[in-house]
């Protein structure tokens, strides 16, 4: 999907203007998904996938890739506008470079602008913070950063909103969906945070034989495909890593993983399944948690890899350890299966093949309406619901609406009665009765 990135200086608005980019996602959403806080999904995110007048995109709070630091000299913020234009350059489809009009123009408005326009990218320039009458003289210094246009905006009101959205989106590509293949390739991103090792595992599946997909319109440009096959059976891998190691070697001030988030994003959104790689010497950390908060977030299949245990000292007791580790860290994925791999000495890489293959049928699996509430009549007698607001909760009926994740809708009299913990009890019942091993399932609460 295409990217639409906000830039500008500390303060300036970029979040206020996101999360109305967010509200407008969430408005679509009828049905309520009672999900707890997962990492990166709902707690410090930076990017969502929203849409405006059915164009479907993905837009990025810059801001949120930096300690912003408000109060610093000239040159600290010069060098952060630098590196939040790089990013956008090197990211987005389109960028809004937003611009206070409280505070008027900065010198690092203009620093910002002049790299923004030399990378050829599109730029839309927005003034935000127009919330008073006297709107339109504001906007005439901000002419001097050499737009053709600057769009008032205020991000606190919603003034000017749904014109720069309509702006917006003529000016983004129209998304490219990857097209199902037609022999049902199954998908497979590995992503992981950098230096993990999923380069190397990559290059050690594909033996010499690394065969690069030909350029998918919109979407190769952003990482390598391969196919790679087992026992005559073809998966593509796709590969966010690779391509980057040549590009742009951004200064110390940024924190690259984080960006390598965005770059996961990427793979993730094309894949079936992600392999979710972790450097086992360094145990589960937090970055890792927010990889596999996307994973869940895109509702795709996930394994785990434990990777480089070839230098693990005594690996039966660490496996144990790690394993808790990753339970407490990842609570959320308890159905993800998880193998320990050594992508340098090619030790159990090819575990993964089967696995997938698992995977890709779990998320495809049916369970008829009928057996469906059976089950759920018999977990319900064992746990029922609370009573809501003093009235008895009343469930009707569950039935499974979609695959890819498995999706389940549940109908009851209340649905705001429902909580996060009875649908914990649900979604475990539910495993233990139809496994849907490695893929995130939906239950969906709604009222008759
Ligand atoms: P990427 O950034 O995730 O693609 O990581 P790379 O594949 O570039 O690997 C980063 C570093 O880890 C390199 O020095 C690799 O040689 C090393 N490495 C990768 N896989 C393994 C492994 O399985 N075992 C060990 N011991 N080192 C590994």
């Amino acid at each position: 999907k295409p990217i639409i990135a906000i830039v500008g200086r500390a303060n300036v608005g970029k979040s206020t203007l996101f999360n109305r980019m967010v509200r407008m996602s969430v408005d679509r959403t009828k049905s309520t998904a009672i999900t707890e806080s997962i990492p990166g999904v709902t707690r410090d995110r930076n990017y969502v996938e929203t849409e405006w007048d059915r164009k479907k995109f993905i837009v990025i709070d810059t801001g949120g890739f930096y300690a912003e630091e408000i109060s610093h000299g000239d040159k600290e913020i010069l060098r952060q506008v630098r590196e939040q234009a790089m990013f956008a350059i090197e990211e987005a489809d389109l960028i809004i470079h937003l611009l206070d009009a409280k505070e008027g123009l900065m010198p690092s408005d203009i620093e910002l602008a002049d790299i923004l326009r030399k990378s050829g990218k599109k730029i839309l320039w927005v003034v935000n913070k127009i919330d008073t009458q006297s709107k339109e003289d504001r906007l005439l210094e901000f002419y001097r950063i050499g737009a053709e246009e600057i769009i008032p905006v205020s991000a606190v009101t919603g003034y000017g909103f749904d014109e720069l959205m309509d702006k917006a989106i003529a000016l983004i590509p129209k998304d490219m969906e990857t097209k199902p293949s037609e022999d049902e390739i199954p998908r497979v991103a590995v992503v992981g945070r950098p230096n993990v090792g999923k380069s190397t595992l990559i290059n050690s599946l594909l033996g010499k034989k690394r065969l690069i997909v030909s350029h998918i319109p919109g979407t190769t440009r952003d990482s390598i495909d391969s196919i790679c096959s087992y026992y005559g059976k073809r998966y593509l891998l796709i590969d966010t890593a690779g391509i980057r190691k040549k590009g742009k070697i951004y200064s110390q001030k940024i924190d690259i993983e984080k960006f390598s988030i965005v770059r996961a994003i990427r793979s993730i959104e094309r894949a079936d399944v992600a392999i979710i790689v972790l450097d086992a010497s360094e145990g589960v950390v937090e970055q890792d948690q927010k990889i596999a908060g996307i994973v869940e977030d895109y509702g795709k299949g996930v394994i785990f890899l434990l990777n480089k245990w070839d230098i693990i000292r005594e690996p039966e007791i660490y496996y144990k350890e790690i394993i808790q580790e990753l339970k407490n860290k990842i609570w959320f994925m308890d159905y993800a299966p998880c193998i320990t791999t050594s992508g340098l000495e090619k030790k159990r890489i090819t575990k993964i093949f089967p696995i997938i293959d698992e995977i890709i049928a779990e998320r495809q699996k049916r369970i008829p309406t009928a057996d469906l509430n059976k089950f759920l009549s018999k977990i319900i007698a064992v746990k029922p619901f609370p009573p809501y607001k003093g009235r008895e909760l009343k469930f009707f009926y569950i039935t499974q609406v979609g695959i890819k994740p498995p999706t389940f809708t549940i109908f009851v009299n209340y649905p705001s009665g429902v909580k996060a913990h009875h649908i914990r009890y649900i979604e475990k019942a539910l495993r233990q009765e139809y496994s849907f091993k490695g893929t995130p399932i939906r239950i969906y609460v709604k009222s008759r």
